[in-house]
């Protein structure tokens, strides 16, 4: 329940008995004071701020209603009075901020009170909702921006960081072309390791740019085959499927909403690591479509060395890996990049795995309606 000591009630009405009649039923419980036009009614809510206002429809000077936006915008507490069969009045009042509102015909001390009070909760609710609206939206906005500065520093450290690595890269390339076995046995290894080191750094920056640009340099989304997809990609594929002695099979694929390239490459790193994780069979994969009223699931399955679940979420995480690269090569960013990539086309990609089991991934894209006329608009966000 509110307190109501001390709690001070604005009464802003024309006709001095009705206001005496309300002042009277109150005055126990509130201080009163009173205004008898819409504008001194609004100039005195200004100035003494009271806990709740009492507005008469009717005004010689102003519309009740310009009267309580005038009131509303300054979050003013108001119960709207009517008069008896105003309904229409009444639902005007609550849509233009008023808390209650009440028939002046009926106006008993009771009801009156219960009134205020209700009023003065509601009011005190509805500015607790601003305020955690406010919050929300700072914190969002906040977010938003340690995102995108977040973003730009992944961006300018891998496009910044190219240049000098090209020059270790190719100084050390020119010292083991030309002096190649002219130092002993060790220093011929040391200098291998260099230049694979440089190799390596290389691709990771390369692989974090890629990164970083997924939703700046995201291509535009339109209505994308993912059957011709596939077959680029089974194409692009060949030799490692020829190598791995893979079988590869595939639902019909369907047409979605999205960045081609992208969806290209999120197919590509799934079946390629379908291949490179294999167990002791020739690697079998089959990607699959399935359709619910929210979009398409698509899954790609494999017989490889499966995945324990404690690992589920680690290898979503850019440059996590489960191996050595002895083991299986790799820089650990391909399931960031699709993670990414499925989030930016709305969708939610996750693994199911035993070890020695095989791995499904499982990617969502949700549907989206093509823009009208434009068939290469961008329907989400390519910021
Ligand atoms: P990379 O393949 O370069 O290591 P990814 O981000 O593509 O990077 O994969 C991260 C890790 O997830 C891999 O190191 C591997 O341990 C595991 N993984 C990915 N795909 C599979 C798969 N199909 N079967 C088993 N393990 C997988």
């Amino acid at each position: 329940m509110v307190s109501v000591d001390n709690r001070l009630v604005l009464i802003i009405d024309d006709d001095e008995v009705d206001r005496e009649r309300v002042r009277r039923s109150i005055a126990g419980d509130y201080q009163v004071i009173e205004a008898d036009l819409g504008s001194t009614g609004v100039n005195t809510f200004l100035e003494r701020q009271p806990d709740c206002v009492l507005l008469d429809y009717l005004l010689p000077d102003s519309h009740g209603l310009d009267v309580l936006d005038d009131l509303a915008h300054h979050q003013a507490t108001v119960v709207m009075l009517t008069g008896e069969g105003n309904e229409q009045i009444a639902v005007d009042a609550m849509k233009h901020g008023a808390q209650d509102y009440l028939p002046k015909g009926s106006l008993q001390a009771g009801l009156l009170k219960r009134a205020i009070v209700n009023a003065i909760e509601k009011s005190d609710l509805q500015q607790k909702i601003r305020d955690q609206q406010e919050q929300l939206q700072q914190h969002a906005e906040e977010l938003q921006r340690s995102n995108e500065e977040l973003q730009q520093f992944a961006y300018v450290a891998s496009h910044d960081l190219q240049e000098p690595l090209r020059s270790v890269s190719s100084f050390c390339n020119l010292l083991q072309e030309r002096y190649q076995g002219q130092f002993d046995e060790q220093a011929d290894r040391w200098m291998t390791k260099i230049v694979r080191g440089a190799e390596r750094m290389k691709t990771m920056i390369q692989d974090l740019l890629t990164y970083s640009r997924v939703e700046s340099r995201g291509g535009q989304f339109r209505p994308t085959d993912c059957q011709q997809l596939f077959d680029h990609v089974m194409t692009d594929l060949t030799m490692t499927i020829r190598q791995a002695s893979a079988t590869v099979t595939n639902d019909e694929l369907p047409t979605v909403i999205g960045d081609e390239r992208q969806l290209a490459q999120l197919l590509q790193n799934l079946i390629s690591n379908a291949i490179k994780y294999r167990g002791e069979q020739p690697p079998t994969v089959h990607v699959g479509a399935e359709h619910d009223e929210r979009g398409w699931k698509f899954s790609v399955a494999d017989n490889g060395i499966g995945i324990s679940p404690e690992h589920f979420e680690r290898i979503f995480q850019m440059f996590k890996r489960l191996h050595t690269r002895d083991q299986y090569d790799g820089t650990g960013i391909g399931l960031s990049l699709c993670e990414r990539i499925v989030r930016r086309h709305g969708g939610k990609l996750w693994v199911e795995s035993q070890p020695g089991l095989g791995s499904t991934f499982s990617f969502t894209i949700p549907h989206i309606e093509p823009t009208e006329g434009a068939d290469d608009a961008p329907v989400l966000g390519t910021s």
